[in-house]
């Protein structure tokens, strides 16, 4: 009778590693990780979608990069803007815009007429923090590329906590000073080798000798008799006093019975699934730079990035680069319908247009796709997440972890409130 956690993905990982007493994770998939997986092409380490090592919480941060040998590396991301490339953040380098638009994004910037109003919704949040001109050339765009998903139709939840660039840094931006902004994210850890599923393979070393980890298992019914837990699954049953869902909520829920209101609020909770294509290439034009965020709606990807910038151990040996493109689709659209030669074939003719790949020096590439991705924060998010989870939590089933939480929630947030939940239940068991 110990802790069940179901789904070994880093918040179940982490949560064995912080309990006290011993647990059992039970993991659907070959390989513990989730989305901290990595994969390989020509012994080419590659994340879903790269995975940059960064917190606010210096503690937090110390803690994870103490569990494997990082490299330390500066921020070099730019913004793909109408053929021209804006150091990231956008509002950090207006100088580098056409002079019109330069001029449009500093002057919305300083006379703003949406300063005065309360936000509703994220397209507010934009135009109130950052002006017309920032909002419609970069953020709005953007953020409806990668949320699929109109901004007016999102909350504020993820944005709010968005600082408003100081009007100095912006004016000197457009000038041609640059500055710097969101700094917590300016430094960044990677690991040096491995990719990013080497914090999973030092996880599972150190709770190897109180952890049962299952896998693959298909779990089949789960139940709650007399306050004690019982999972039955392909490998066997398996009891536990304590049950920590990790996974999806809408996969959890697939197992245990629920109430209409609850199963409503569930179907409506949104989220993105992405596909990941890599690349190889003799050549390319994105220089020295990690990540290329790309706006441009004729553009089949969001965001880009060149795994060389991550150290010797991502680089090919007789030159050459691995670039990463992503792609975010909702399920249900017309994009989750394209088959995997689609996606490479159109991938591959937009890094030719936008002259950052050319078609001709590729030589291999590959397309993977992951269906939970990104919580869509629309505007019902949180009444539905939290009739969901006040739902379980009244059942005594704790839930952490991303899709578990159904929050934004980045590697550090994950370890964050792993950690806060094996602290409650150490002292409680
Ligand atoms: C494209 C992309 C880029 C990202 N980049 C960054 C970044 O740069 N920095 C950063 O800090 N974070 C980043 N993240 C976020 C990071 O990946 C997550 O915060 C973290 O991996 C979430 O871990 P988790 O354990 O909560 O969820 P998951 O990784 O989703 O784990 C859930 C686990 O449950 C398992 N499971 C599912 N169904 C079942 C079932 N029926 N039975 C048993 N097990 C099941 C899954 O197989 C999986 O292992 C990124 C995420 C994405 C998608």
């Amino acid at each position: 009778m110990g802790v069940l956690i179901l789904g070994g993905g880093l918040a179940g990982c982490s949560l064995a590693y912080f309990l006290d007493s011993n647990s059992v994770i039970l993991e659907k998939e070959a390989r513990l990780g989730g989305l901290c997986r990595s994969y390989q092409l020509n012994n080419i380490i590659y994340d879903i979608g790269p995975h940059a090592l960064f917190s606010k919480n210096k503690e937090v941060l110390s803690q994870i990069t103490s569990l494997t040998e990082t490299n330390v590396l500066r921020r070099s991301n730019k913004i793909y803007h109408k053929n021209r490339l804006v150091k990231y953040p956008f509002e950090n380098d207006l100088a580098a815009l056409a002079e019109t638009e330069r001029d449009y994004c500093l002057k919305e910037f300083l006379n703003n007429p949406y300063e005065v109003y309360h936000p509703h919704n994220m397209l507010q949040f934009f135009l109130k923090t950052f002006g017309e001109g920032i909002t419609k050339l970069y953020l709005q765009p953007y953020n409806e590329k990668i949320w699929k998903f109109d901004a007016a139709f999102m909350d504020t939840q993820m944005v709010e906590r968005i600082p408003k660039p100081p009007k100095d840094d912006v004016i000197q931006s457009a000038r041609g000073i640059p500055t710097e902004g969101y700094t917590h994210q300016l430094y960044f850890h990677y690991p040096c080798e491995g990719g990013i599923e080497q914090l999973i393979t030092a996880l599972a070393k150190r709770i190897a000798s109180k952890t049962t980890i299952v896998n693959p298992v298909g779990i089949r019914t789960i139940e709650c008799n007399n306050k004690c837990w019982t999972v039955e699954t392909d490998q066997g049953i398996f009891t536990g006093e304590t049950l920590i869902n990790c996974m999806p909520l809408h996969e959890f829920c697939t197992y245990i019975k629920i109430p209409q209101k609850v199963q409503t609020a569930l179907n409506n909770l949104k989220y993105n699934s992405i596909h990941i294509i890599v690349l190889q290439a003799r050549k390319d034009n994105m220089g020295d730079n990690f990540a290329f965020y790309v706006p441009e709606r004729n553009i089949i990807f969001h965001r880009i990035s060149k795994m060389n910038f991550l150290g010797k151990n991502y680089c090919l040996k007789d030159k050459g680069s691995t670039i990463m493109a992503e792609i975010t689709y909702r399920p249900g659209s017309y994009l989750a319908d394209l088959s995997r030669d689609e996606i490479r074939r159109t991938v591959i003719d937009d890094f030719d247009k936008i002259d950052l790949v050319k078609k001709n020096d590729v030589f291999d590439s590959e397309v993977r796709t992951f269906q939970y991705a990104y919580v869509i924060y629309d505007l019902d998010h949180r009444k539905n997440t939290d009739t969901v989870l006040s739902y379980l939590a009244n059942q005594k089933i704790f839930c952490c972890g991303r899709f578990a939480e159904f929050e934004y929630l980045n590697m550090d947030a994950v370890f964050e409130h792993s950690y806060a939940l094996a602290q409650k239940l150490n002292e409680e068991l």
